[in-house]
């Protein structure tokens, strides 16, 4: 059964309620001069039945992200700052992820917010069988009663059916499933105990892409009829184009761009995000030169001054090494009333002159699948 009534589905994603809010998030590793700011005062929402892609290099800082929101960041990492509140779009109970007691931490998991890892081999036991990892995992959220393993096997019958595996594989170790497979028992399992939020991790970074499309054209499917919000991450911007309600684009631990799919499709605001774009061939349309980001990632030790994209930056100019650009309403203001980017071009006060054409222009019919 769907999570959101026939009124809430009929609504765009963005006007409806928000079921994760995360505020002022920030993430170290490490302490004192030596620490590695890994997150910076992340603002995202995530909206009921809302699919929000995040998107970025490696070392971004999106897994860290994903971690410090379920509570789930191993040392040396530590949540210096900020909240994480989930509100149940089914009877509005929730509170602050952050501030949780470990009972109640316990009980949320898996109920309201479930996660996907990269690496489905990785996350499974590889000495108990996919059914009682299951079995198990349903029976840790459940009351006690003479029933119970037998309805959990049921329950974990009925996922793996959904996921389109055969019942018979309840019995496999995961050593015996394909790397699709395993990574269906995980997607089977965060949705055991119907979330209202998945967050996926890469999922499907390991597959091959006829893999890779299957699987997420499954989750999308099962979105669709069940109604949980996603969280998708992946360093492939061109999926989330496929299947992202919304993109944020992160760098150096901050978001600098937060736009519907299709803004950041038609019109990267951030030289960054249209690094992104340009970074991959078009499957259709004419052929264009692959562009790519030149230089690396930041040092998150050693960050530059000012905007931290500007030693990369074909459009810096004196003023980016010396203001850190936040987040906010691009120039264009109610003309782009969902768009936020982090880049001083949109400041008219010191920006030279107009945003540069190239950044939001892409032809028209330049689909990418
Ligand atoms: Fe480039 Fe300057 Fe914008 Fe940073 S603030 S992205 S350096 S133009």
């Amino acid at each position: 059964m769907t999570l959101l009534d026939p009124t809430t589905a009929a609504l765009p994603p963005r006007e409806r309620k928000p079921v994760l809010e995360i505020r002022d998030l920030s993430v170290d590793y490490g302490y004192d001069q030596n620490a590695v700011h890994a997150l910076q005062g992340v603002d995202l929402t995530l909206h009921a039945g809302e699919v929000l892609g995040l998107a970025g290099e490696s070392g971004c800082g999106k897994s860290t992200l994903a971690y410090a929101a379920t509570r789930l960041l191993p040392p040396p990492g530590v949540i210096t700052g900020g909240s994480v509140t989930f509100t149940s779009a089914r009877d509005g109970h929730g509170g602050d992820l952050l501030r949780m007691g470990e009972a109640e931490l316990r009980a949320q998991r898996w109920r309201d917010t479930a996660i996907v890892f990269q690496g489905a081999m990785n996350s499974l036991n590889p000495v108990y069988t996919v059914g009682r990892q299951l079995v198990d995992g349903i029976l840790a959220h459940k009351p006690r009663s003479r029933d119970a393993r037998a309805e959990a096997r049921a329950r974990a019958l009925e996922l793996l059916d959904m996921v389109g595996i055969p019942k018979d594989r309840l019995g496999s170790y995961p050593h015996q499933l394909s790397g699709g497979m395993r990574q269906r028992v995980m997607i089977a399992m965060a949705l055991a105990l119907e979330p209202e939020i998945v967050i996926m991790d890469e999922p499907t970074t390991a597959l091959d892409v006829v893999m890779q499309r299957q699987i997420v054209e499954q989750i999308m499917q099962l979105k669709d009829e069940l109604g949980f919000s996603v969280i998708f991450i992946t360093h492939d911007v061109s999926l989330l184009l496929e299947l992202a309600d919304r993109i944020a684009i992160m760098y150096a631990g901050r978001i600098v761009e937060d736009a519907s799919s299709e803004e950041v499709y038609k019109m990267p605001r951030h030289p960054y995000t249209a690094g992104l774009l340009h970074s991959f061939p078009p499957l259709r349309g004419p052929k264009r030169d692959l562009a790519g980001i030149p230089g690396s990632p930041p040092d998150l030790v050693n960050l530059p001054t000012g905007c931290k994209f500007h030693p990369r930056c074909p459009y810096a100019f004196d003023e980016c090494k010396l203001t850190d650009p936040v987040l906010g309403p691009t120039r264009f203001g109610a003309a782009e009333p969902e768009r936020q980017v982090a880049c001083l071009l949109n400041d008219e006060r010191v920006a030279p002159g107009p945003i540069p054409l190239e950044l939001g222009v892409r032809p028209e019919g330049d689909r990418i699948v």
